[in-house]
């Protein structure tokens, strides 16, 4: 299959009006699949109505066809035909974070998208992003979009066009390039289903974020440890992994260097993730940095770019630093461990 790539600049008015985005919609009308940018990661979008065109997702990607899709609006009257008995602290939630990085978990409404979305739950996860191309290609498709992120199953999440070309060209109908994405990590995943919303996959927006709105927030107990099944079925998958094998430190520089060379006298070659604090201070093969350690923000907006650059590299294996497990830190740590496995050595 032909994969088009359209260029567009994020900052234009009247975006839906473009020929690129029409052009876009209206393949997602004809069910085809395409990838397009948000504010967290590039989203792999379908027509959340049709059976058909989800199928079409769950086959690039290679993803398992029990981890369902969330879907994407652009506007309210959308989310009450999908969800319904929607609480008021959601409605709250909804009034301060959308458009934005977070995902509310609902009561699904009857037959309201196609059964492959939701994995046969009752439940459906919905939201609304804030990036204009993705505003307005869901508003020039008239669709809600059953969108995950546009990477390969199993491999790191797309933050720039270029690493959804490497991944699906080909495979899907085209790719709406709007440059960089923004956090660089996936929303915040919260069941809002219940009587107190439980945060099953942590994101751009963080807890202490929702907990200023709704009072008390519980984390499913899957996240923080290793022992639960968790509640969002897309969390028990190893994820985000690069080819070569990491390793998180909890250590020093010292501690990590050594670690760098007892694997090189091995005869490995050696990559090791930093912050730009200790970029000079290693002695590896591959020393690639997140960003400053003081901004936590930039370091998860480069993370999965810089997993992608090690797999380009050919290092054998990779250590990483370690971050805080606040604000955004959460979020970062919860996708750093996954892609280690939960590999993490501490000095
Ligand atoms: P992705 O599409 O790759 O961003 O992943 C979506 C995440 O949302 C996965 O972890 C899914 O398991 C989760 N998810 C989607 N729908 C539901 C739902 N109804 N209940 C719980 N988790 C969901
Ligand atoms: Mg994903």
């Amino acid at each position: 299959m032909e994969t088009k790539h359209w260029v567009v600049d994020k900052h234009q008015h009247n975006l839906e009006s473009y020929p690129q985005i029409i052009e876009a919609a209206a393949l997602l009308q004809a069910n085809e699949v395409v990838g397009f940018p948000t504010e967290t990661v590039y989203g792999l979008g379908a027509n959340a109505l049709s059976d058909d065109a989800v199928a079409k997702i769950y086959e690039a990607k290679g993803r398992p066809s029990d981890n369902p899709l969330i879907v994407h609006i652009s506007t309210m009257g959308q989310l009450y035909k999908i969800a319904e008995d929607i609480s008021e602290q959601a409605e709250r939630l909804i009034e301060k974070f959308w458009p934005g990085p977070l995902t509310l978990v609902l009561k699904r409404k009857e037959n309201a998208v196609s059964k492959k979305v939701t994995a046969g739950l009752e439940t459906v996860a919905v939201r609304m992003p804030s990036h204009p191309v993705a505003l307005a290609l869901i508003t020039a498709s008239g669709l809600p979009l059953a969108a995950p992120s546009a990477n390969l199953s199993g491999k790191p999440s797309p933050t720039l066009a270029k690493h959804v070309a490497d991944d699906l060209t080909g495979k899907i109908a085209g790719i709406l390039d709007g440059g960089p994405t923004g956090v660089g990590l996936e929303s915040t995943v919260l069941d809002c289903s219940g009587e107190v919303p439980i945060i099953l996959r942590p994101g751009g927006i963080t807890k202490e974020q929702l907990e200023s709105v709704c009072g008390v927030v519980e984390v499913d107990k899957a996240i923080l440890t290793d022992n639960e099944a968790p509640k969002s079925p897309g969390m028990k998958y190893k994820h985000y992994a690069p080819t070569a094998p990491l390793t998180i430190v909890n250590g020093s520089q010292g501690f990590i260097q050594s670690l760098v060379k007892e694997k090189q006298n091995e005869g490995l070659k050696v990559g090791v993730l930093t912050t730009t604090e200790r970029e000079n201070k290693y002695e590896a093969d591959r020393v690639i940095s997140c960003g400053s350690r003081e901004q936590l923000e930039t370091v998860a907006s480069r993370l999965y770019g810089v997993l992608r650059q090690f797999d380009e590299s050919g290092v054998d294996v990779i250590f990483s630093e370690s971050f805080p497990s606040e604000g955004i830190g959460q979020a970062l740590m919860n996708r750093l461990t996954k892609a280690a496995g939960h590999r993490i050595i501490t000095e």
